[in-house]
């Protein structure tokens, strides 16, 4: 207890109204201190009050309503119970019982004890859920939660009064903050002080003095404490809204499945849980003479909150500190918790695209191509580490990052999960802190990986540049830049490929070559330029007029090689005849709007059979083509 807590409680306790256990059950309380007391003893004080005895071994039958064998005497109720647990059920039973009127008029004392002990029963189905804590116990860390505010109307009744707005829903800190004006202190404070007075562990008091207002906690988040103080929480927000007005009902629901979502509780287990807690409700209520009414199921709450825009309420956090923005595709089949997730991350800058099962996942893989996938484990039709597998059995899906969200905590669950390629995992419940802490450890290999895609493609763009300029430079390198044929380079080696080819089968081979007659005449008379112009014209009359089999060639100044591979001299001659007869009929037009005629001489040859050469061939070709010019050019000449 802090010193400022025994201020409090001092100055309280001499009012002499400070809510606290009177009669029997004050000495049970006193008894249980005292370390040489027996069970016997305790059995003893409690069954002389013959009523609260009754109400004891109902509560704890209610309490152990799972086990076997039903519980009929004190005797039994300590043996099952434990001395702890009975000691606190002794107390709030006692003050229940005690303190169902009181002289605040504002205070709904009836309320105040059915929200406290709702709490209480909401929060033992809970922690019995998740076996967080022994539940026996947190039910009474629930019933007696608002110790403090019941104290201040018992012994401020004047002044807490004022307080008390006429508005059903007073944000607590308005309320706090007006304690603190009048008193010096505010609820939560004095309701921890109150059970550190009734000897309860420190950490009940530290839960006690939290839970209103988890989201100022000092409590480590994720921790044991932590999830225990949220669900204690979430227990107060059921028992609030199970029983508000349908205003308030319909006001709280949205908070209620966000902090559910929060406390990774799926829509249709709290649902469940509420509707076993209404029974329950019922029996206790009976017991403590609470006149209490049927509650609604929340699966009617939901059902009309679902028929209004979505509004999820976002736990505090740190959002901003994300530069660098992921697409995320959220896979989890609970809503809340899918929406809850879908709004951090984009609050967080992230695109988020969502998805309910495995199947649907998929499908959204392919067209979206998110970076980052957050899944949860348990999902109807396909679950989490079938969707991991199945993604990963492909290549291009083997850079995304995959968080499996869970709620196992066996290291063999997660063996499996990075077994079957997984790269992180998170915990439900999922705690801001926690689920960005690890975001930006994926955002890291995200990066990581474009900023290796990005060097991949550059590299890739550029031995692609490379291997284009090489290809044009080979092109330049074996064709000729005036009329872009072949030159004479190419022709050679395309000879000698030739030239082989004939050696292997049955096959031979001719060359031609082609000369311009008077050429030089023309360079005379009208000039270089139109001389280059007279020459592309014969290339491509050249080109056209050969066939698809032959290789056109310029092998020097006006001078072109002609390779036909597989023909002998006398189609070679056919050949020949046919381009000269073309370039005979091709006049080149002059700027004068003349025709200049030219014409070409062809001397053929043939691959002889025996001992030839390719030097040896293309001397007798040159030798023709003389004969021809000799023989007055415009002709073809063979030799044999
Ligand atoms: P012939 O009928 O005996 O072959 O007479 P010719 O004038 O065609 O023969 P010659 O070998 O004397 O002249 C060839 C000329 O072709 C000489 C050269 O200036 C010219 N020539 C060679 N290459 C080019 C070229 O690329 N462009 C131009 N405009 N002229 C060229
Ligand atoms: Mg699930
Ligand atoms: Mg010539
Ligand atoms: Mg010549």
């Amino acid at each position: 207890m802090t010193s400022n807590q025994k201020n409090i409680l001092a100055k309280l306790k001499l009012s002499g109204r400070l809510p606290t256990p009177k009669g029997v059950a004050l000495e049970v309380i006193n008894l249980t201190q005292r370390e040489n007391a027996s069970n016997q003893d305790i059995v003893r004080l409690i069954s002389a009050d013959p009523a609260l005895s009754m109400r004891v071994i109902k509560a704890a039958n209610v309490l152990l309503s799972s086990s076997s064998r039903p519980i009929v005497t004190i005797s039994d109720a300590v043996t099952v119970l434990g001395v702890r647990a009975l000691r606190q059920l002794v107390l709030g039973i006692a003050l229940i019982v005690d303190y169902q009127h009181g002289p605040c008029k504002q205070f709904n004392y009836l309320h105040f004890w059915a929200h406290s002990l709702l709490t209480g029963i909401y929060v033992r189905h809970l922690a019995a859920l998740s076996r967080l804590a022994a539940a026996e116990e947190v039910f009474v860390i629930g019933l007696l939660g608002g110790i403090g505010q019941l104290a201040m109307a018992t012994v401020y009744p004047a002044e807490f009064g004022n307080m008390l707005s006429d508005s059903e829903l007073q944000p607590l800190d308005e309320l706090y903050r007006k304690e603190r004006e009048q008193f010096g202190f505010e609820q939560a404070e004095l309701s921890a002080a109150i059970l550190a007075d009734m000897n309860f562990p420190t950490i009940f008091q530290t839960l006690i003095h939290d839970y209103p207002q988890p989201e100022v906690s000092r409590v480590v988040e994720g921790s044991r404490e932590w999830k225990l103080m949220n669900m204690l929480h979430l227990a107060s927000l059921m028992a609030e809204v199970s029983l508000g007005t349908p205003a308030v009902r319909n006001k709280l629901a949205r908070k209620l499945r966000s902090d559910a979502a929060l406390a990774a509780l799926e829509e249709e287990t709290l649902v469940k849980v509420a509707d076993e807690c209404a029974r329950e409700w019922m029996e206790w209520s009976t017991l403590l003479n609470m006149g209490a009414r049927h509650l609604h199921s929340f699966a009617e709450l939901f059902d009309y909150v679902d028929n209004e825009p979505e509004e999820i309420v976002m736990p505090q956090g740190d959002y901003s500190s994300h530069d660098y923005k992921m697409r995320v595709l959220v896979v989890e089949d609970d809503r809340a918790m899918r929406t809850l997730m879908e709004k951090m991350l984009l609050a967080a800058g992230h695109q988020v695209v969502i998805a309910s099962n495995g199947v649907e996942a998929l499908r959204l893989i392919e067209k979206e191509r998110p970076q980052l996938i957050v899944t949860d484990w348990i999902m109807p039709q396909m679950d989490g580490l079938s969707l991991c597998r199945e993604l990963r059995s492909k290549p291009e899906n083997r850079s995304i990052y995959v968080i499996i969200v869970t709620s196992e905590e066996s290291a063999d669950k997660l063996v499996e999960a990075f077994e079957v390629g997984a790269d992180d995992y998170l915990h439900k419940p999922l705690t801001p802190k926690i689920f960005f802490a690890r975001l930006r450890a994926a955002q890291r290999v995200v990066e990581l990986q474009e900023e290796i895609a990005f060097d991949r493609e550059q590299l890739l763009r550029f031995s692609s540049e490379l291997s284009a300029a090489n290809e044009r430079l080979q092109a330049q390198a074996l064709s000729d830049a005036l009329t872009g044929l072949p030159n004479r380079r190419f022709a050679m080696e395309r000879l000698e490929q030739e030239w082989a080819l004939t050696k292997r089968g049955d096959r031979t081979l001719s060359c031609l070559m082609v000369d311009v007659d008077h050429f030089k005449s023309i360079n005379d008379q009208y000039g270089h330029q139109v001389g280059d112009e007279a020459l592309k014209l014969v290339a491509d009359t050249l080109r056209r007029a050969a066939r698809t089999q032959d290789v056109v060639c310029r092998y020097g100044g006006e001078e072109f090689l002609v390779i036909c591979p597989d023909t002998d001299a006398q189609a070679a001659v056919q050949c020949a005849e046919r381009l000269r007869t073309h370039v005979a009929a091709q006049g080149l037009r002059l700027q004068n709007g003349g025709e200049h005629k030219m014409t070409v001489s062809v001397g053929v040859a043939e691959k002889s059979q025996s001992s030839d050469t390719l030097e040896a061939l293309l001397i007798r070709a040159d030798n023709n083509l003389y004969a021809a010019k000799d023989a007055g050019r415009n002709r073809t000449v063979v030799t044999s």
